[in-house]
Parts: C-alpha cells; sequence; structure tokens
C-alpha cells in the first residue's frame, strides 16, 4: 500500500519544480515552493470512505501528506480538533450557523503543531539533523517539541516579546533558544546568517515546504467535519499565512479528487490586528504582494508578522474565493476574549479572539448574510496568553465570610 502520493515541488510563480527526494528550501526565483501529488493517482485509489476508523489525527489523510515512510512520522496525536457549535454567542451576533475550530486542543496548545509534525517528520525522511528557525513563540515551541522526539538538534531565536510560556516549552524540549530584542523579522535575519553559516536547515515559514502541508489539515478536517460539504466563511487570523493558504490548497485539492463539489469555495478571510495590518492594507489597495508594517505591535502575538514571504499566495487565495482581509482593534480581541470565555465557555487566544471581532463587524456589515454557515479558527489555547485577563477580586482572611 502506498503511503503518500506526493509528486514534487513546483513554484507557484515561475512554474519550476524541484523533487521531494533532496532538500530544497525556496525556488531559485525567491518564491515558496508548494507540494504535488499525484491526483490522477489519487483519485482512483483513495476514496472518502476510507477514512472512516482511522485515527482521529491528522495522519488520517497520509495519502495526502509528504511523509512517504511511516517510520518517519513525528506524531503527538495531533490534528481531529472539535469543530464547536457556537450557539449562543452566533445568535448574539446574528449569525445562528456560527462554529468554531478549536486548535487550543492540539498537543503544545497550538495549531502550530500541525505544520511542526508534517514539516519534523519530513525533514527526518530527507536525513535533516539540524534546523534552525525564528518564531514569535509558538511555533518555536511546536517544532522543538517535534524535534525532540525525531531526534533533530533545535535552533529557536524569538522576540523577548513572545509569550513567556513558548521559551519554557522550548527549553524544556531541549532546544538551543535564543531571544532578540526585536520583531520576528529580527529574528529571522539571524537566522538566516546561522543558516548559511553552519549549513542548517531553514525551518523558517514558508522557507521549507511542508509546514503548510501540516496547515493544510485544518481545511481536510472542515470538509470532513461538515460532511464534504464546505462552510460560507472562514475567518482565519494571518500572520505568515500559512493556514489560509494551506487551507485554500486542502479545498482545491478536494476539489480535484471529487470529494467536495467543485465551484463552491469558502470565502476566506485574512484576520489581522490594526497594530499589524500589511495583508489588509494591500487588500484595500488592490495590491497583489504586502508592504512591511512599519513598528508592529499587537497582543495578538501570533499574527504580529511585519512581512509576510507569502503575501502574494495570501491575496491571491482571499481574491479568488471571493473573501476579504479585515483588522480589528487589540481592544475589540480582549473584550471579545472575555466574551467567548462567558458566554461559551471557551477560553480562546487573542489572535482566536480577533477572529470573532472580524465575524462580528462583518455580520453588521451584511458581508456575511444571516443563514450563512461560518467558522472561526481559533488557533490556540487561552491558557498559553495569562495576560490577557485582568484579575481584580477580593483577598479573603481565613475564615471571613464572603
Ligand atoms: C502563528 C499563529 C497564527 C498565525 O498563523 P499563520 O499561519 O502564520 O498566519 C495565528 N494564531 C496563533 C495562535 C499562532 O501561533
Ligand atoms: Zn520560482
Amino acid at each position: 500500500m502506498t503511503y503518500s502520493y506526493v509528486s514534487h515541488l513546483y513554484c507557484p510563480k515561475c512554474e519550476n519544480i524541484y523533487s521531494t527526494k533532496e532538500v530544497n528550501q525556496l525556488c531559485e526565483c525567491g518564491s515558496p515552493l508548494l507540494v504535488s501529488y499525484k491526483i490522477n493517482e489519487l483519485k482512483e485509489a483513495f476514496k472518502r470512505e476510507d477514512l472512516v476508523g482511522r485515527a482521529p489525527d491528522l495522519w488520517r489523510y497520509h495519502e495526502l501528506l509528504p511523509v512517504e515512510d511511516p517510520q518517519y512520522v513525528a506524531t503527538l496525536g495531533e490534528g481531529m480538533t472539535p469543530m464547536l457549535y457556537m450557539n449562543k454567542i452566533g445568535k448574539q451576533m446574528g449569525i445562528p450557523n456560527l462554529f468554531m475550530k478549536d486548535e487550543g486542543l492540539i498537543p503544545s496548545g497550538s495549531f502550530k503543531s500541525r505544520g511542526a509534525a508534517v514539516g519534523v517528520s519530513k525533514a527526518k525522511e530527507l536525513g535533516v539533523g539540524k534546523l534552525a528557525m525564528p518564531t514569535n513563540g509558538n511555533a518555536g515551541a511546536a517544532w522543538s517539541l517535534y524535534c525532540a522526539q525525531a531526534d533533530i538538534n533545535s535552533t529557536i531565536v524569538m522576540p523577548t516579546d513572545a509569550p513567556e510560556i513558548t521559551r519554557k516549552e522550548c527549553v524544556a524540549a531541549g532546544a538551543d533558544l535564543y531571544l532578540v530584542d526585536g520583531l520576528i523579522g529580527d529574528a529571522g535575519k539571524i537566522v538566516g546568517q546561522a543558516v548559511n553559516d553552519y549549513n542548517l536547515y531553514d525551518a523558517s515559514t514558508l522557507k521549507e515546504p511542508y509546514r503548510i502541508e501540516g496547515k493544510k489539515t485544518m481545511g481536510l478536517e472542515i470538509a470532513e467535519q461538515f460532511n464534504w460539504e464546505v462552510p460560507d466563511v472562514i475567518l482565519y487570523p494571518t500572520g505568515g499565512g500559512v493556514g489560509l493558504i494551506g487551507i485554500d490548497k486542502a479545498f482545491h485539492e478536494l476539489q480535484e479528487l471529487g470529494w467536495i463539489d467543485e465551484g463552491k469555495m469558502p470565502r476566506l478571510v485574512a484576520v489581522q490586528s490594526e497594530g499589524c495590518a500589511p495583508i489588509v492594507k494591500a487588500w484595500e489597495e488592490g495590491k497583489s504582494s504586502a508592504d512591511p508594517w512599519e513598528d508592529a505591535s499587537t497582543v495578538a502575538f501570533g499574527i504580529n508578522v511585519a512581512k509576510a514571504l507569502g503575501d502574494f499566495l495570501i491575496l491571491d487565495a482571499i481574491r479568488k474565493t471571493n473573501g476579504c482581509a479585515i483588522s480589528v482593534s487589540d481592544d475589540d480581541i480582549l473584550k471579545e476574549l472575555s466574551i467567548v470565555a462567558a458566554t461559551e465557555g471557551a477560553f480562546v487566544c487573542p489572535e482566536g479572539a480577533a477572529a470573532f471581532v472580524a465575524a462580528r463587524k462583518l455580520r453588521e456589515q451584511n458581508w456575511i448574510k444571516h443563514d450563512e454557515r461560518v467558522v472561526v479558527l481559533n488557533t490556540g489555547a487561552g491558557i498559553k496568553y495569562p495576560n490577557t485577563i485582568e484579575v481584580d477580586v477580593p483577598i479573603l482572611q481565613k475564615g471571613e465570610k464572603l
């Protein structure tokens, strides 16, 4: 039985083709590379029914993932997160069919584990022994943990402002962690130099082609969870945009396989913070790529990305699906975070809260219609960000009455 139907890597800009049997990073033209599968063979060999009875993790889609030999799979059970019906808050927003896909339940507490599981496994298969990456925290945590399982040495560089818990995850996993007094772009420059100096595998966002395949599984799961009928709108908190590009790729592959109807794609929404909204700005100006954002800053740290390497892919995906890009304020994010917890019992991360704010605003603008089925991605666990909630409560003496 064939475990993976991976075919090759291709460049979405200049259409160059590369092999998946050896290490490849960016195309020679500087663009990220994407993974292509043997769709015609897959059409014969892989049916929706084959999924029945498979383990509820992202490896259930192994035919559509790039790892060819299962012995290289590093896994902590990531994937198949719940699709929760947000009945109460949905009614309040005027979106009675509001759902949340809760990525906070994933090991390491963020959906970065999806990209890490597939990225690290493929790196292992390619014989990588040492890798390096810049991160806003969650990706570094996830990659160091999966690298520990795969016996790969990891070097992680993150801003000093990144959520503190993510440092500890890296240290616990035995990564070589460095902090930089700057933004993820500054961490990226340091990693770029180290990759050259020490001949490391560059695991930066979109500089290796396989992380996106892991994040693609969110799209596969959304389709499966809705019984192969895609929702109308998906809201995604967008930093580097890997998840959004991945979800778009998933739906295209499912259409090619004939598992979902051609012609109907969910409208993809890139949600950013007003303190860092390069994609929104480019979208509003009708551009096909984004300028770097100056002085980027937001409580939703995972989406604090001033310049995304895949900006043109994000903008292309939202344009082709009739989606949009929207920014929300940090104030609204923090308010919404409390509303979601107090209404639905879900302690979401600030990035997830941003997507809820966006749903609310787009409904007010009637861009989302009342009857539409809408999915918000909560990309991580609220408990990774304890500082989003201020606690001001009475302290009692022992034996004191309330
Ligand atoms: C990284 C991250 C994002 C943004 O993901 P991209 O795929 O880089 O756009 C959103 N939310 C959280 C919690 C993250 O860690
Ligand atoms: Zn190219």
